[in-house]
């Protein structure tokens, strides 16, 4: 069976590089925090090519959001704007917090937040943006600082699937994913295209205070031991998880070029596929995806599940259904007609993708059944 994240092979390409790492780390003695996890922070911060530009590691990247949200001092009853199209965390991590989440609805081509959907929502208890740079690519920044001027809200990135995409600025300059909000956030979990051996998240920001708050939160409230400024959390990266992101950072431009003429050579099958009527999800001009989901909106699912199972070729529905429809969330106001976030979560399905797929042999399997 075609693997739908081929972590093996990745594995199998680096072993040598990632088990010297992992031997060191293993007989240093140092597991959580140390050298391994400042170098780490310096590359993650260098990579994001932003002058003065802090990362600060964390458990995950849902803690990531959890201690940024806290940071930027949300609090009980305040409200926050995020998607209603996306992976649950940035709305979990809001409603964690006592504040409350208010989807907006996505743009049905780029399945990302439309900028046009949140005026209308923010009130005076509105603080803030979640936006998501979802699967892969950037959120309209340009259109959503504006709107966030106008209303002084913050902007909080979570880019737990796009580290290292780009788009370009208002200055035409290619700027780097998690460089856009006034934080930031990623996740390495395993199948992320930034991914570690278990979980793990980092948070990014141009703003020191931010920064060295988002820190001493991460480690229980304090800057110094035993003293204690803030309610903290226990949200630290282990020196293991550090050492592998390390290796698997200095392959990721090369890694993101192979996925880019995958995700080209998808494209130009199913362009003109005669099977299904299925689109890629559109990449806006000027945006460079890392396609942590090569995701299309097929017409008939149904039909193109029946295809794909009988080439035995896995799929994912990511996600099958709007966060307001959600259980945990039903209490909420929500939208009385039927969204864009609504007909999207029945049109998605994201094939088997990453810089070791064979997209050429899927295609084939797919061509030999329809
Ligand atoms: C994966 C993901 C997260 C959470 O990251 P974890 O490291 O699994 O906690 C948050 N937001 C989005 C959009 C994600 O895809």
């Amino acid at each position: 069976m075609i693997p739908f994240i081929d972590l093996k092979s990745q594995r199998i390409a680096y072993k040598e590089e990632l088990q010297k790492a992992e031997q060191q780390v293993l007989d240093s003695g140092i597991y959580i925090g140390g050298p391994q996890v400042e170098a780490l922070e310096e590359e993650l911060a260098l990579s994001c090519d932003k002058q003065d530009f802090f990362a600060v590691t964390c458990g995950s990247g849902t803690d990531a959001l959890t201690i940024s949200l806290s940071a930027l001092n949300l609090q009980p009853g305040d409200q926050v704007i995020v998607p209603d199209f996306t992976f649950i965390a940035p709305a979990e991590c809001v409603a964690q917090l006592g504040a409350t989440p208010i989807f907006a609805d996505i743009n049905p081509n780029t399945l990302l937040i439309d900028p046009s959907e949140i005026a209308k929502r923010v009130t005076p208890k509105t603080k803030g943006i979640i936006a998501v740079d979802l699967f892969g690519e950037c959120a309209p920044y340009q259109e959503l600082r504006k709107v966030a001027q106008q209303y002084g809200l913050w902007i909080l990135e979570d880019s737990a699937q796009a580290f290292g995409a780009t788009q370009k600025n208002s200055q035409e300059k290619k700027q780097y994913a998690c460089t856009f909000g006034d934080m930031a956030i990623t996740s390495f979990y395993p199948t992320k295209p930034l991914g570690c051996y278990g979980d793990g998240g980092a948070i990014f920001t141009s703003n020191p205070h931010l920064a060295q708050k988002a820190r001493e939160l991460a480690n229980h409230g304090s800057r110094s031991r035993y003293l204690h400024q803030s309610v903290g959390f226990n949200s630290r990266l282990d020196a293991l998880q550090a050492a592998v992101l390390r290796i698997k950072l200095r392959h990721l431009e090369e890694e993101f070029s192979m996925r880019y003429k995958k995700a080209k050579i998808y494209d130009d099958f199913f362009m003109n596929w005669k099977g299904v009527k299925v689109t890629p999800q559109h990449i806006i001009d000027g945006n460079v995806s890392t396609y942590a989901q090569y995701t299309l909106l097929a017409e008939n699912r149904e039909r193109f599940i029946q295809i794909l199972t009988k080439a035995e070729i896995p799929y994912c529905i990511h996600y099958p259904m709007p966060l307001h429809k959600q259980p945990c969330f039903a209490h909420l106001t929500h939208p009385t007609q039927e969204n864009n976030s609504q007909q999207i979560s029945q049109k998605v399905i994201s094939l088997p993708f990453c810089a070791f797929t064979d997209v050429q042999s899927i295609i084939e399997k797919i061509n030999s059944i329809a």
